[in-house]
């Protein structure tokens, strides 16, 4: 069925064939049906020509028998008057006669009938042209026609008849003759005979092979002085024998008509013949075959009327099915290389576009690789039904600032693929920041209004690559980089190769990190003012026999992005709740703890389930834990985070807003958020001695700080001066080298199990 669709011309082609066959097929039948119907009139008239001369000789035989016999049986025979009489009477009663007359057996004409002269007759046994027929009648009991002649007298042609009178013993007493007329209104065989117009009659005596006769039309034309050749009758008896299977003797006692076809005077003929035994004569109808032919083709135009109509029939079927499968596959191509969400064209598309992009070298091109900023996190929190939304908006808005000649590719998820005739730098970036800023503008989808912004990489043909998955493949490493920044554009350079493959090996070692037990936690001190340890930050460790030792903020990122991080986040959850879990039970008190989320664990669909599972299962307190969660990650994802940080927050969970005062929160923002501790950025402690900017920016966080009931810790603080600075300004927690390193939950438990006058000295 798929091999006929996809060959339907073919087909048709097929049933053009097969109907011109089958057209040949009724042609020819037609033809063969028209030829069998008039060869059947044919054979119908020689035998309806063949009977009526039958039973007009038979006649003639009788008229002739009577009139011999009266003649002599009256002893009219001498009478001339009574004679004459009878045989003017006999002619008016048979008008196709031309006259009558009496011969001794020795050929002499004794009488004759009044419109005859017997001075002018010849001895009929004497002529050359009476003898055979004559004395052939002397020897037959049946009446005996002589050869057809043109009697000047009568000016018509003549066909003579003889019968012998016989006495009871069988003697010859007389010949009676009379010659019969041809060729006028009073034909013998009657004006009713329709010849049609194109048929001709010929008789053709058996005896001598001379015409007897010839239908009225033609008959001058033909001559009778002369037998048919033997050529033309040895033709004829050879088809009826190669058709019927008869020889001549055989045709002649059958009574029926035969056919066949000749060639007579240079004209193809078909002719039909019966033979009439009493009178031995051959009976032709014969018809031109041309005649044939002229009939046939006036009833073909009626075959090839229907023919045509049937050819524009089938080709309009086919044209219409050929229209309606080109329509089906262009909708499957369309649907093939068609994303259904956006309309947009994919992933195949683009395969089977880049033919067009790659045919010419000289033809420079770019690819912008596009990925949107936390995208996954909409679907996570609002839902998959308004994921599909967003990026149908999206899709709209990269549709209306694509620049010119552009193709748009939807290539994964959040991944659009441009690709682009510019190649001027300037002129590409600034296409790219208009995209950037048309994608960041808000979304609004139930309701809910929100921002995501876009990372896009950018790789030129052919410096970047030949082919598309090189080219692609540097786009992409391209926008890793801008992701790094976010809602940025970088333009693929060498480098980010080699940070790439750094990155592609830090994955594959990442992938086994876990079943090798090369990741580890350390725990790094919080003191308060009054130098106690307050709490813990936990840090996660990668010790990698390959790698070395790889620090989180090299390998975090990389777990984010190649799926790792739920599997990496579950286990340091575990992990820390464990060894908490055994130091209070050493200690006797409780510790705070603090953990470090990532935004892929915040947004993992399962997250607070599984926290709280770990939670209970360790028996770790909720009211100890702190999540801390960067201040980028509140700006960004403000509308999905937000109620999901209140339910950690209903939970008695706290939250630390982490590297606080590096981002923009706004104040009005920060009321809003359920935060317990604001995590001063180390980048401000770094510089708290040597700015007076760093050192306002602390007093103001620690002012927020007072305002919201929010505690404030500083992380990174490593000099005693920097310590009471903050001490100073208000500061409530401090973590940094200056108290302590990271350090393992043994080191951890020696520092901890120390006598409390050491410990004081932490803090000044
Ligand atoms: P962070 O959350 O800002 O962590 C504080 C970083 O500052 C830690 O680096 C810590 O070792 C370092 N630090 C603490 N005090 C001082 C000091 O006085 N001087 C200096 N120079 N550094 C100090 P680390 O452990 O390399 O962590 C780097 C980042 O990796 C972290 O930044 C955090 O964002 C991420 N990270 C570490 N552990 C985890 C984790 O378990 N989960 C997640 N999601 N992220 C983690
Ligand atoms: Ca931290
Ligand atoms: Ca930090």
């Amino acid at each position: 069925m798929t091999l006929l669709r996809k060959n339907l011309w073919l087909l048709y082609i097929l049933l053009v064939l097969l109907s011109v066959l089958g057209f040949s097929f009724v042609l020819h039948q037609g033809w063969s049906n028209s030829v069998d119907k008039s060869t059947q009139q044919q054979q119908h008239l020689a035998v309806l020509v063949s009977k009526t001369t039958h039973s007009v000789f038979t006649n003639l035989e009788i008229t002739l028998d009577i009139i011999g016999q009266s003649l002599i049986e009256d002893n009219t025979y001498p009478d001339h008057a009574k004679t004459n009489q009878l045989l003017s009477k006999s002619l008016t009663l048979n008008p196709y006669l031309a006259g009558f007359g009496l011969a001794t057996p020795d050929g002499k004409i004794t009488f004759v009938s009044n419109n005859l002269d017997t001075s002018q007759l010849p001895n009929l046994r004497e002529s050359n042209q009476t003898a055979g027929s004559f004395i052939h009648a002397l020897n037959s009991d049946k009446m005996v026609l002589g050869r057809t002649y043109f009697m000047s007298a009568a000016n018509t042609w003549l066909i003579p008849i003889r019968k012998a009178i016989r006495d009871e013993k069988g003697n010859v007493l007389a010949v009676m003759t009379a010659g019969l007329k041809l060729g006028d209104s009073n034909d013998f065989l009657g004006s009713d005979l329709h010849l049609g117009e194109h048929s001709e009659l010929t008789m053709i005596r058996e005896f001598d092979h001379y015409v007897q006769y010839r239908s009225p039309q033609r008959e001058g034309e033909y001559d009778f002085h002369q037998p048919i050749s033997n050529q033309l009758f040895a033709l004829a008896e050879q088809q009826a024998k190669q058709l019927y299977g008869l020889d001549i003797d055989a045709v002649k006692s059958t009574g029926k008509a035969v056919s066949f076809d000749l060639t007579i005077k240079g004209e193809k003929m078909s002719i039909s013949a019966i033979y009439e035994p009493r009178y031995e004569l051959w009976v032709l109808a014969e018809t031109p075959k041309k005649q044939f032919y002229s009939d046939f083709w006036d009833s073909l135009a009626t075959y090839i009327l229907v023919f045509a109509l049937l050819q524009i029939a089938i080709f309009f079927f086919f044209h219409s099915a050929a229209n309606a499968e080109e329509k089906k596959q262009k909708l499957l191509l369309e649907q093939a290389t068609h994303d259904l969400l956006t309309g947009l064209p994919n992933r195949n598309f683009l395969h089977s576009r880049s033919a067009y992009w790659f045919e010419n070298p000289d033809h420079a091109f770019s690819i912008l690789y596009l990925d949107m900023d936390h995208f996954k996190n909409v679907n996570d929190s609002l839902g998959h039904a308004s994921g599909d939304k967003v990026l149908r908006q999206l899709a709209d808005r990269l549709r209306k600032h694509l620049p010119e000649k552009s193709d748009l590719i939807r290539y994964g998820g959040d991944e659009f693929i441009i690709i682009t005739p510019n190649i001027q730098e300037r002129e590409i970036q600034s296409s790219a920041d208009k995209i950037i800023h048309e994608v960041s503008q808000p979304y609004l989808v139930q309701g809910v209004r929100f921002n995501l912004g876009a990372s896009i990489g950018v790789a030129h043909y052919p410096e970047n690559g030949n082919n598309l998955d090189d080219l692609l493949r540097a786009a992409d490493i391209a926008m890793y980089e801008a992701k790094k920044r976010r809602n940025c554009v970088r333009f693929f350079d060498k480098n980010m190769q080699s940070e790439y493959l750094e990155r592609m090996e830090i994955e594959q070692q990442l992938r086994q990190a876990l079943d090798h037990d090369e990741i580890y936690m350390v725990y790094q001190p919080q003191i308060d003012t009054q130098g106690k340890i307050f709490g813990v930050e936990a840090l996660v460790r990668w010790e990698n026999a390959h790698l070395g030792f790889v620090p989180p903020d090299r390998f975090i990122p990389v777990a984010e992005s190649s799926g790792l991080m739920p599997s990496l986040g579950k286990f340091i959850i575990e992990r820390c709740f464990a060894d908490m879990n055994s130091l209070q039970n050493k200690l006797g008190y409780d510790l705070h703890l603090s953990i470090n989320i990532s935004v892929m664990q915040l947004m993992q669909d399962n997250f607070l389930v599984q926290l709280e599972q770990a939670m209970t299962e360790l028996t770790f307190s909720h009211k100890l834990l702190y999540l801390e969660i960067t201040e980028n990650l509140f700006i960004e994802d403000l509308e999905l985070v937000l109620p999901l940080l209140e339910k950690i927050h209903a939970m008695g969970i706290q939250i630390s807003m982490d590297d606080f005062g590096t981002g923009y929160s706004s104040l009005s923002m920060l009321r809003k958020l359920p935060v317990d501790e604001l995590k001063i950025d180390k980048s401000f402690i770094d510089n708290i001695l040597l700015e007076d900017a760093a050192q306002n920016m602390i007093k103001s966080i620690i002012a927020i700080g007072k305002n919201y009931h929010m505690a404030v810790i500083a992380e990174g603080v490593e000099s005693q001066e920097q310590a009471d600075l903050l001490c100073e300004l208000g500061c409530d927690r401090f973590q940094g080298y200056l108290f302590a390193k990271p350090m393992s939950l043994g080191a951890l438990r020696e520092l901890l199990l120390e006598p409390v006058s050491e410990k004081q000295s932490l803090i000044r």
